[in-house]
Order: C-alpha cells, then sequence, then structure tokens
C-alpha cells in the first residue's frame, strides 16, 4: 500500500499525510509536519478521505477553492501495517502501527487518536516515530516549497 506527504501552503502551511486504504486516501493534516524525533508527538487533525488518483497531485490548487495554495510531494512511498494488522480496522479503532519506506520517512510510526478530541467536527491525532534506527532527535520536517503568494512575488521581480 502507498502513501504520500504532501506540504500544502494554504492559508496556514501544513503536511498532509495519507495512507492508501479501502480504496482510498485515509488523510490528516499535521500542522508543523512529521518529525523524526520518538519524543516528538505532531498534532495530525483528521480531513476528508481523499481519491487515490491524488497521490500524485502537485501543483497549484486555484485561488477560490478549497485549500488553495500550493501543494508539494513533501515524500511519497509505501507503507505496511505492523503485525499484519487490518489497515481499516485500526483506522476505526483510532490506533495504527506501520512501518514507512519513503525517501524522507522510514522505519515504524504510529497514529494514534486522541479520546473525545476534535476541532469543530475532525477528530485529532497524533503521530509519533517510533524509536528505531531511523529515528533522529531533534528533527523538524524541512520545507523544501514555498507559498504562491511568495512564488508570483519572485515572478514580479524578475
Ligand atoms: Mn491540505
Amino acid at each position: 500500500m502507498r502513501f504520500v506527504v504532501q506540504e500544502h501552503h494554504a492559508s496556514h502551511l501544513h503536511w498532509d499525510f495519507r495512507l492508501e486504504m479501502g480504496g482510498v486516501l485515509k488523510s490528516w493534516a499535521v500542522p508543523k509536519g512529521p518529525s523524526r524525533d520518538p519524543s516528538v508527538k505532531r498534532l495530525a487533525v483528521e480531513v476528508e478521505d481523499h481519491a487515490v488518483s491524488y497521490l500524485t497531485y502537485t501543483g497549484e490548487i486555484s485561488e477560490g477553492h478549497y485549500g488553495a495554495g500550493q501543494v508539494y510531494r513533501w515524500d511519497i512511498g509505501t507503507y505496511s501495517m505492523i503485525g499484519d494488522e487490518d489497515p481499516l480496522r485500526a483506522w476505526r479503532a483510532g490506533a495504527l502501527k506501520f512501518n514507512l519506506d519513503g525517501k524522507r520517512l522510514r522505519g515504524q510510526w504510529r497514529l494514534f487518536k486522541m479520546k473525545g478530541r476534535k476541532e469543530g467536527d475532525k477528530p485529532l491525532w497524533l503521530l509519533q516515530k517510533i524509536k528505531d534506527e531511523e529515528s533522529v532527535e531533534g528533527d523538524e520536517a524541512e520545507v523544501i516549497g514555498e507559498s504562491s503568494k511568495k512564488k508570483v512575488a519572485r515572478k514580479k521581480k524578475r
């Protein structure tokens, strides 16, 4: 099964973390981006499922549309559930443990729902690295892209 992390320069910069399961992409918006530091738990706001075709999406969501702004492919690869658990079942139960095989994110990770915590109607989860040989202490998500406004400003300067 595949996963993707998209760096999304919407009204607020965030990283969209998406896992392919049950014919859709289960999705979370991670405001600070994933950290490979196992002592760090990153807030991951559950967002609506996306179509699997969105895995390879990059580019600009135009103004006036939901999530307007630049989308960059921050990481892409495959994942497998630890213990061969059924991913949809684990998602419903609010606790996922999986192995990532991407360029930036590798090794064991977990996503778990905070009981009873929501932002509006969106359940809140935490994303955390499980300590292994892929852990990196003090790790922060690298910003690889820029917002549309910055892009436009740069073009005008030329
Ligand atoms: Mn987004």
